[in-house]
């Protein structure tokens, strides 16, 4: 079965690399971060577990065969002999500019490489590798194991070849492809982040508090989850980081971040992340 190499062990590195590994993939997993690398583990066997809970299609999962595919490293040279990988660092351009240079020396001329980013212009990573014909974003959803599509993002230099694979490895996850052309935040977030950021202005006028927020989208529109509810899963900090990019990328006001939405982040509040954002969430 093939390798994929997974960077970035957080929020959606570890949900990526739990939803690769059930499908039958080797998979290798890396961060920077020798905290999160060694909480990682742990993280993922919880994980693993909850996803049994909540998914009839992952209640038959048998966690140590799942969780035995999964090796763990911090050196991106461990990653040379993979045949994907799937980068799912934080939602800054330098970080992931300077990760991408990096990579120049370690992947070979065969290896395709997954963007999972929120709002990152595929083009503008793919112009660090290279081969950027070999680039391609494929945005997972979270939950990554319980949703089912995947936005796979066509960069300028995106093959057609690699369009196919992505296509083809997307649908070995289980999940089906929505193939859109590049532009910051795709469909997905350039919608999402609106709603999300004016819900947060809803709160910081003082017209509502969260839960009337999130109950007029669940009951009254019938969305599974509110729109604070999204952004406590996403993490706030991701959430402010994906709506300053969009912010300078389009120049265009509307995507200014919430002055509420940054004074959380700048107090530690992420979401379920931390424990609290919107709403408070329990200990892991
Ligand atoms: P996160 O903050 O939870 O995790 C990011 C991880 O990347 C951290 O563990 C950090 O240590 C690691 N990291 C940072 N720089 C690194 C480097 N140079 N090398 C290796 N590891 C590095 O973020 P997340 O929510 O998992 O988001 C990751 C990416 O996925 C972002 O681009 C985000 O926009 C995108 N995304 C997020 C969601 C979501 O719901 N959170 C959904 C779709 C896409």
């Amino acid at each position: 079965m093939a390798t994929v190499g997974v960077i970035g062990a957080g929020v959606m590195g570890k949900d990526v690399a739990i939803t690769c590994a059930a499908n039958g993939y080797d998979v290798i997993l890396s961060d920077h971060d020798p905290d999160v690398l060694a909480a990682a583990p742990r993280d993922l066997r919880q994980l693993v577990r909850k996803f049994r809970m909540m998914s009839p299609a992952a209640a038959a999962w048998k966690a140590d065969e799942i969780l035995g595919r999964i090796r763990y490293g911090a050196d991106l040279g461990e990653l040379a002999g993979a045949d994907w990988i799937v980068e799912n660092i934080v939602e800054d351009l330098a970080a992931k500019e300077r990760l991408y240079l990096a990579l120049r020396d370690v992947c070979g001329e065969s290896v395709r490489i997954a963007v999972n980013t929120s709002c990152i212009s595929i083009t503008k990573l793919a112009a660090c590798t290279p081969r950027p014909q070999n680039v391609v974003g494929i945005h997972f959803m979270n939950p990554v194991p319980l949703l089912e599509c995947a936005e796979v993002v066509r960069g300028y230099h995106t093959s057609d070849d690699t369009i196919k694979q992505a296509e083809e490895f997307v649908r070995s996850l289980g999940k089906r492809s929505i193939v859109v052309n590049d532009m910051p935040g795709f469909v997905s977030n350039r919608l999402s982040h609106l709603f999300m950021n004016e819900a947060a202005f809803l709160v910081h006028d003082g017209v509502a508090g969260p839960e009337q927020v999130d109950a007029i989208f669940k009951l009254g529109y019938g969305h599974k989850m509110g729109p604070l509810e999204t952004a406590d899963l996403i993490g706030l900090d991701t959430v402010v980081n994906s709506l300053n990019v969009l912010y300078e990328e389009f120049q265009d006001s509307k995507f200014r971040a919430c002055p509420t939405l940054k004074k959380m982040v700048a107090a530690g509040l992420l979401g379920r992340k931390s424990g609290q954002g919107f709403y408070t969430y329990a200990a892991r």
